[in-house]
């Protein structure tokens, strides 16, 4: 009913939709605001940015999954910064992973989210909700974007000092970040002018060299795919339940090796009920506005 917007806000981006009688009539995106990546005052500039595109003011509704959400003060703290933009809107702020069951048109099931930062969450059917993972790329975020392009660097340090030349990978990795050594990397990585995001970004030579047929990427998508697996085991083994498996997100979309290796790894374990999302996270929201279950 009325106007409704949908936010996700992961670990590189917001995206928006403007839902007007069910209809998307705006889809937007702006830099993150999720506040365990950015600043919130960088936050609040996003999403000043991202409101200015798909407009606020009368609007009856705002419902965001955001990362990073892990207490009700970190729903809270988001909540006040979206505030500003839709006066008298109820907002309701839920963890991203919750977008995604919705938007498999699921209302039980384990959720697992591959992006810049990874994830698993679900619900079964007696209401019980169970998370795994999501711990954030300095603690966990095992199989994310994030978590390929830092391992894509630890390969290339790992050759450097074993004395052996750059390889597929570490070639692809210095033309991406202007280097000429491995030993540059260090630095860059640790630096302010990089970050998650950027690190995350280049997940993708990891892909083009396993596609390639470089071992060791190969490996690496193959150990993202159990990494992910393993999250969805542990949240369906504390719901009680073997499926739905839904992935999503930017990695766990498109990425066809490590959704294979994803698969695999959950068949080993008897879990066969797996399937990719295909559309955009932030299309849960209607459902879940229509059947808003819980907070965080
Ligand atoms: C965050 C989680 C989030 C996940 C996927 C992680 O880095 O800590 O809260 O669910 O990324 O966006």
């Amino acid at each position: 009913p009325g106007v409704i917007i949908g936010l996700d806000i992961g670990g590189t981006k917001t995206r928006g939709v403007r839902f007007e009688d069910g209809v998307a009539v705006a889809d937007e995106s702006a830099g993150s605001a999720n506040v365990q990546n950015v600043t919130p005052e960088q936050a609040a500039l996003n999403l000043a940015d991202l409101f200015a595109r798909i407009g606020g003011g009368l609007v009856s509704q705002v419902y965001a999954g955001a990362g990073g959400i892990d207490t009700d003060d970190d729903a809270a703290a988001l909540a006040a910064l979206i505030e500003p933009h839709v006066p008298g809107a109820k907002i309701t702020v839920v963890h991203d992973s919750r977008l995604l069951l919705a938007a498999g048109g699921a209302s039980t099931g384990v959720a697992v989210i591959a992006g810049t930062g990874s994830a698993a969450w679900g619900r079964n059917t007696a209401g019980e909700e169970a998370r795994a993972g999501g711990w954030g790329y300095l603690l966990g975020d095992e199989g994310s974007g994030y978590w390929l392009g830092r391992e894509a660097v630890r390969h290339s340090l790992r050759r450097m000092n074993q004395g052996l030349p750059a390889d597929q990978l570490t070639a692809a990795l210095l033309a991406a970040c202007g280097a000429d050594h491995p030993n540059r990397l260090i630095a860059l990585f640790h630096s302010p002018e990089t970050g998650r995001r950027f690190w995350a970004q280049q997940a993708r030579l990891v892909v083009d060299a396993a596609a390639a047929g470089h071992e060791t990427s190969q490996n690496l998508l193959d150990q993202a795919g159990k990494d992910l697996a393993d999250l969805a085991a542990q949240a369906l083994r504390k719901l009680g339940i073997e499926g739905p498996v839904i992935l999503g997100s930017g990695l766990g979309m498109n990425v066809v090796p490590l959704q294979a290796a994803f698969r695999k790894h959950l068949a080993a374990a008897g879990i066969t009920d797996v399937r990719i999302l295909d559309q955009d996270p932030v299309f849960g929201v209607l459902q879940l506005v229509k059947d808003p279950s819980g907070s965080v």
